[in-house]
C-alpha cells in the first residue's frame, strides 16, 4: 500500500493496514500529522484555550480572586504552539515506526494506475509500485480572485497562529464554523473584531438557537457584525486594511483574515495517470468504502469531498485499511456521517450530533426532544457559568437517541456521551440509569434523558 498525505486520513490507513499485514510506504511533504496538527485543528484549538484562559480572567472576581491582567506574549504562544505540534509529531512518528511503517519526507504524485512517483526533500526521485494507493492529500484555505495574502496582514486561517503583530482590528470574513472560531479567539485575546456575516444570522447551516446564544455572546463582547453583507473588495494600504462589500459599506482595520472554506489538494496529483477524475469541487469521489471509480485507489480525508473533519477522515483511514485487507468480510460497519460528533469551539461550545430538531421537523418525523439548561447545574454554578443547554432528541416510541445538542462550557467533552448513544444505538433510559459523577455538567445529561 501507498498512502500519499500524511494527515489523519493517510496516518490511521497507515498504521491500521500495516498492523493488518500490509507493507505500507507513507509519503508526506510537510509534517507527519498533516495539517489537522500543523495548520488547522490543533494550532487554532490552542490559541482557542490561551483567549479561553485570558476571557476566564473577567470571573476572577467572582472567584473571589483580584483582577490581574495578563499581558499577551506572541513569541511565548508561538513557542506553545510549535512544542504541541512537534509532541504531536513525535508521537505520531512512533506509531507508525512502531507498526513497520516506511515514512518518507517528500511529493508523491500518481504516474500510473499502480504507480507512485517520490521527490523525496533528500535523495533520488524513485517510482514505487503499490497493489493499493490511498490518497489523502487534504485541503488548502479558498482564496478568493479579489485578495491578496500577504501574510502580514490579509491572512488565511493558516497565518494565524499568531501572527507576525497582534490585531488591534481584525476583520474576518466568512462567518462559518471557522470564521466564528477566529472571532472568538481573537475577541477573547482583547482584539476589536468585525465579522463580516453574508447572511442574516452567523452560522448559517447551524440551528438558529445556538447561532443566536453565540451572537449574543458576540455583542456582549463589543463584536461589530457586519449583517448582510458580501465582501468582494480588499485593499491593504500601509498599517491599514480595507474591505469593501457589496452593499457599498466599507471598513477598515489592521488586519484581515479570511475563513470563506477551503479547496481540496487535488491539483499536481497525477489524477489522469491513474485514470482519476474530479467532481466540480475538486474532489475525488468515492463509495461507502472510500474506494474510488478506480477500484484499487481509496481517497480519505477533505480529498474525498466527505464530512471535512479530521476525526472523519482518521475513521475513514481506519475503514480503508479494513477494507483493502479484506477484513470487511469478518465484520465492518460503513461510516455513518450523519453520527458524526462536531463542536464549534467558541465561548460557549456548541456541539452536535445525529438528528437535530430542525431536520425531523422538517421532514415530518415524529421526535421527543427533552431540554435542560445548565442553570440548575451545581458544577455550572461552581464554574460560575451557569449559561447554556443540553438537549437530547429521541424517538417516542422507543426512546432510542436520536441525536442532541450542548451549549456551554465543555460542550465538547459531554458531547461524547450523546454520541456514543446515538452510534451504538442506546435507548434514553441508558443515559438517564448511568451514575454519574457529583457535581459534574453531565449530570444534566442524566436529567435531559429523563
Ligand atoms: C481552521 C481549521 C480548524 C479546524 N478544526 C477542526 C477541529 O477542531 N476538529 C476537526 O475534526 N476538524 C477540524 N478541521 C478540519 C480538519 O483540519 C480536516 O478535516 C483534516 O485535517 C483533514 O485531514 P486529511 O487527512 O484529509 O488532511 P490533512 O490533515 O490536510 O493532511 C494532508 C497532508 O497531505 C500532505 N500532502 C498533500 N499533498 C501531498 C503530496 N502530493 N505529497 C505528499 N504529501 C502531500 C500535506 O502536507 C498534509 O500534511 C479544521 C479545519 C480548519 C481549516
Amino acid at each position: 500500500m501507498v498512502i500519499i498525505g500524511g494527515g489523519p486520513g493517510g496516518t490511521q490507513a497507515a498504521i491500521y493496514a500495516a498492523r493488518y499485514g500490509a507493507t505500507v510506504t507513507l509519503i508526506e511533504r510537510d509534517i507527519v500529522g498533516g495539517a489537522a496538527h500543523l495548520l488547522d485543528c490543533v494550532p487554532s484549538k490552542a490559541m482557542i484555550k490561551t483567549g479561553s484562559v485570558v476571557a476566564y480572567q473577567g470571573r476572577n472576581r467572582a472567584m473571589g480572586l483580584r483582577d490581574a491582567s495578563p499581558e499577551i506574549d506572541l513569541e511565548a504562544i508561538r513557542e506553545r504552539i510549535a512544542g504541541i505540534e512537534a509532541e504531536l509529531e513525535r508521537s505520531v512518528t512512533a506509531q507508525l515506526k512502531i507498526q513497520g511503517v516506511r515514512v518518507v519526507k517528500g511529493t508523491g504524485k500518481l504516474v500510473g494506475p499502480h504507480e507512485v512517483e517520490i521527490t523525496p526533500h533528500e535523495g533520488e526521485v524513485e517510482v514505487v509500485e503499490a497493489d493499493i494507493i490511498v490518497l489523502s492529500t487534504g485541503s488548502r484555505p479558498r482564496i478568493p480572485d479579489w485578495a491578496e495574502i500577504d501574510r502580514e496582514r490579509v491572512l488565511t486561517t493558516r497565518d494565524a497562529y499568531p501572527p507576525s503583530t497582534m490585531p488591534e482590528h481584525l476583520i474576518v470574513v466568512g462567518s462559518g464554523v471557522t470564521g466564528v472560531e477566529f472571532v472568538h479567539m481573537f475577541s477573547s485575546l482583547g482584539c476589536e473584531v468585525t465579522l463580516v456575516v453574508s447572511r442574516q444570522q452567523v452560522l448559517p447551516q447551524k440551528d438558529p438557537e445556538a447561532a443566536a446564544v453565540l451572537e449574543e455572546e458576540f455583542l456582549s463582547r463589543g463584536v461589530h457584525l457586519l449583517k448582510g453583507a458580501r465582501a468582494v473588495a480588499l485593499t491593504r494600504n500601509g498599517d491599514e486594511v480595507t474591505v469593501a462589500c457589496n452593499d457599498g459599506r466599507v471598513i477598515t482595520g489592521s488586519h484581515v483574515l479570511l475563513a470563506i472554506g477551503s479547496v481540496p489538494n487535488s491539483d499536481g496529483l497525477g489524477l489522469e495517470a491513474a485514470g482519476l477524475t474530479v467532481d466540480d469541487w475538486g474532489h475525488v469521489s468515492v463509495d461507502h468504502n472510500c474506494l474510488s471509480e478506480v477500484r484499487h485507489i481509496y481517497v480519505a480525508g477533505d480529498l474525498s469531498g466527505k464530512l471535512p473533519l479530521s476525526s472523519v477522515a482518521a475513521m475513514q483511514g481506519r475503514k480503508i485499511a479494513e477494507h483493502a485487507m479484506g477484513l470487511h468480510k469478518l465484520e465492518h460497519t460503513h461510516i455513518d456521517y450523519d453520527k458524526a460528533a462536531s463542536t464549534i469551539f467558541t465561548l460557549p461550545e456548541i456541539a452536535e450530533v445525529g438528528l437535530a430538531e430542525a431536520d425531523a421537523f422538517a421532514t415530518g418525523r415524529k421526535i421527543r426532544v427533552t431540554k435542560v439548561p445548565f442553570a440548575s447545574n451545581p458544577k455550572a454554578l461552581i464554574n460560575d457559568d451557569p449559561h447554556g443547554f443540553v438537549q437530547i432528541v429521541s424517538d417516542p416510541f422507543t426512546g432510542v437517541v436520536l441525536g442532541g445538542s450542548i451549549v456551554g462550557r465543555h460542550a465538547a467533552e459531554l458531547i461524547s456521551v450523546i454520541a456514543l448513544a446515538v452510534n451504538a444505538g442506546l435507548k434514553v433510559s441508558n443515559i438517564h440509569e448511568t451514575l454519574f459523577v457529583h457535581p459534574a455538567l453531565a449530570e444534566s445529561l442524566a436529567e435531559a434523558a429523563e
